[in-house]
């Protein structure tokens, strides 16, 4: 861990682009109210398919413009062609937005093939050949391991590809084990991967969305977390409470060991990011 305390910690808020009347008056308010916490950025997750695409941009301006704080689009592999990428990368450009976040993406049921870009080190390597230094590049990390890797060194050396290709920085997928993290950071550390790894947070509020996503994207909801959640059963206030408690002791551990920050999976919600920020002290932060 030692090397990730030479960064100045950043702290950011992920949204998604909302499609309904109701989701988009919820993200009007999540996002002024999470703006007040002055984080570094806000990030807009990317949705396969063409019309979800338009909206990562809208969404993305829409927070900027109302918050004045900068808002980073996540871009994927998924259903892109290098025209598709090129075109959206000179939109980006043209609205000054020099951060970007770059996935492969997870292929929706039904869909067939990725795209021209098999892998995020793919597109990685394509966005630094087309625009050069123009944008800081983030890629995901997995503490715990992509669901679909061969084995733990491959999936470390192929993080390592994205980094080689010209990432600047990463963001984990969510854990609760901060030692999958520490871990994690020390085999980078052996590999020479020498980029900030922020920790990606996963605030608890309702148990069975967060039971489905784990299963889905391989993160481990440990056996004493699990267990509890399935004893308040539909009490959504003891659940809200127990997972700000659990979630806030795991950011704060991870900052005393040299995190160099922390980017919420905030689901569009802002009251559980909320709290543990400023349980977390962060709203007191310096930021210049
Ligand atoms: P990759 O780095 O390509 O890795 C995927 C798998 O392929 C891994 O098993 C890896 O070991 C293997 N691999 C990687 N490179 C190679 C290679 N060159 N050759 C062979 N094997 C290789 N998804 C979205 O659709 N939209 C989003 O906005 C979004 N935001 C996210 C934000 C964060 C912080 C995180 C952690 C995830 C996000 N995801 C998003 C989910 C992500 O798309 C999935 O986890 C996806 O399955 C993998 O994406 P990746 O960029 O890590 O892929």
């Amino acid at each position: 861990m030692q090397s990730q305390k030479q960064y100045r910690p950043k702290f950011s808020f992920e949204c998604y682009s909302p499609k309904t009347p109701d989701s988009i008056a919820s993200l009007q308010s999540t996002q002024l109210e999470l703006a007040e916490l002055n984080p570094d950025f806000f990030s807009v997750t990317y949705g396969a398919g063409g019309s979800t695409r338009n909206m990562t941009f809208e969404t993305v301006m829409d927070i900027r413009n109302k918050t004045g704080i900068e808002c980073v689009p996540h871009i994927s592999c998924v259903g892109n062609w290098d025209n598709d990428i090129r075109s959206m990368l000179q939109k980006y450009i043209d609205h000054d937005i020099t951060r970007i976040v770059v996935l492969r993406g997870d292929l929706p049921s039904g869909t067939v093939g990725y795209g021209q870009f098999q892998h995020a080190n793919e597109l990685v390597e394509f966005i630094r050949k087309e625009t050069g230094d123009h944008f800081h590049i983030e890629v995901a990390a997995y503490p715990e391991f992509h669901p679909q890797a061969k084995s733990a060194a491959v999936d470390i050396e192929n993080f390592k590809r994205k980094i080689d290709s010209g990432a600047n920085s990463a963001i984990t997928q969510y854990f609760y084990n901060p030692f999958s993290y520490y871990r994690f950071v020390e085999c980078c550390e052996k590999l020479n991967i020498n980029v900030p790894i922020v920790a990606g947070i996963m605030p608890i509020t309702n148990c069975t969305q967060l039971v489905r996503f784990s299963e889905g994207c391989g993160a481990e909801i440990p056996r004493w977390i699990l267990k509890q959640l399935y004893d308040f059963g539909d009490d959504r206030d003891a659940i809200f409470k127990f997972g700000v408690d659990v979630v806030t002791e795991l950011c704060d551990q991870l900052l005393s060991n040299g995190t160099p920050g922390l980017h919420f999976f905030t689901m569009n919600r802002s009251a559980a990011s909320n709290l543990i920020w400023k349980n977390l002290g962060l709203d007191e932060r310096q930021t210049a």
